[in-house]
């Protein structure tokens, strides 16, 4: 028989498991504290259950794992890059960053991704899986354990597409709220999406009070499609509607993000259509100068085109903020590290 993977199960799942199994429901309570707690990798770890116990429960499940195959500090800011070894021998990567209020972790929902967005270094090799509520908990148990800190506030929004892999992020909410395990409020999570319009209304149904970050891009479709082949999709007044939707159901401000790509989406007009797309839709603006990825060959707009547009949007009344670079001597860009750690591979052969 297949083992079960007992890290991706809720409290509840497994009071219902121990009651298969003939035991008290009290027994949950203490297995989910070892693994959602105490981040133990072995049930013979777990000192309060008696060794018959331990050897039952580990002829039955598994305890996910994963290894930290490369580990990058960045000299300027203390940012920490993990590239993660999967039980499978896949790669995911997650960023580790320190602010003066707490730190905040970058984490992966896929390996791979299917989006094909042109300046992403993710989605160069394709999509290869999704990754279970256990593996996406394991990137920030993980990185709690090594670097010896809390991870205070979470963003999904390192390779792959979250909503692409909509039920098992959603799970993975479910356990990383609840106040037997991490207990992380989900208002200090973000998930950052390409636009699934269907999925953003699900979303918006599970009523969580996370953000909810929108990779826009672009003001109108021509422009949007060129970049991002979900546009084909989804026309962007559809997705624009589906934040207006999403706002009115949550009463949660949407955040547009806008990777500035030199000569593509960073003129003027372009400032000036965007402040008419979102006209009266409470939100902010993320703009991000894009990291320009070996292979995708564009460039990222000068400094000074990216306070122009800013002050643009801001006399049209848009709230935008340019992100601060952190980590930028150490691969940076998403999807940068993996995709280096495959050619390495490649080489080798
Ligand atoms: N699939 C999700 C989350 C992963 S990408 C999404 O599309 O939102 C996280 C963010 O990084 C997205 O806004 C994405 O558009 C952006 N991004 C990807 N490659 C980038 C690059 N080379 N430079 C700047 N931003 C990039």
């Amino acid at each position: 028989m297949e083992k079960l993977d007992i890290k991706s199960m809720s409290l509840d799942e497994l009071k219902q498991q121990m009651k298969e199994l003939g035991l008290p429901a009290f027994r949950a309570g203490q297995v989910y504290s070892w693994l959602h707690c105490f981040y133990v990798d072995d049930f013979e770890q777990m000192t309060n259950l008696s060794k018959d116990l331990r050897a039952k429960l580990a002829e039955r499940y598994y305890i996910n794992s994963l290894s930290i195959k490369r580990k990058l500090v960045s000299a300027i800011d203390g940012t920490v890059k993990y590239l993660y070894e999967l039980k499978d021998g896949n790669c995911v990567e997650a960023v580790l960053m320190k602010y003066k209020h707490g730190s905040s972790l970058c984490i992966s929902t896929q390996v791979g991704c299917k989006m094909g967005c042109k300046f992403c270094a993710s989605t160069l090799a394709g999509w290869v899986r999704n990754l279970t509520p256990s593996e996406m908990l394991d990137e920030i148990y993980y990185a709690v354990k090594d670097s010896g800190q809390r991870v205070d506030s979470l963003v999904l929004m390192g390779i792959g597409e979250p909503l692409d892999n909509f039920d098992n992020v959603t799970k993975f909410l479910e356990l990383l709220r609840s106040p037997e395990g991490y207990n992380l409020s989900l208002r200090h999570v973000t998930l950052s999406t390409c636009g699934l319009v269907e999925r953003i209304y699900d979303l918006a149904d599970k009523d969580y009070q996370l953000t909810l970050a929108v990779s826009l891009h672009a003001p109108n479709n021509e422009m949007r499609s060129r970049t991002m082949p979900v546009n084909d999709r989804y026309a962007i007044e559809k997705l624009i509607q589906a934040c207006r939707d999403y706002f009115k159901k949550t009463g949660r401000r949407i955040t547009f993000e806008y990777a500035l790509i030199a000569g593509v989406n960073d003129s003027i007009q372009a400032a000036e259509e965007l402040s008419t797309l979102l006209k009266g839709l409470p939100c902010h603006i993320n703009l991000i100068p894009v990291n320009e990825v070996k292979e995708r060959g564009l460039k990222r707009s000068g400094a000074q085109a990216i306070r122009d547009f800013q002050n643009t949007l801001g006399k049209l009344g848009l709230n935008a903020t340019i992100r601060r670079e952190l980590g930028s001597d150490i691969s940076a860009a998403c999807g940068q590290l993996r995709r280096e750690e495959g050619m390495r591979r490649e080489e080798k052969q």
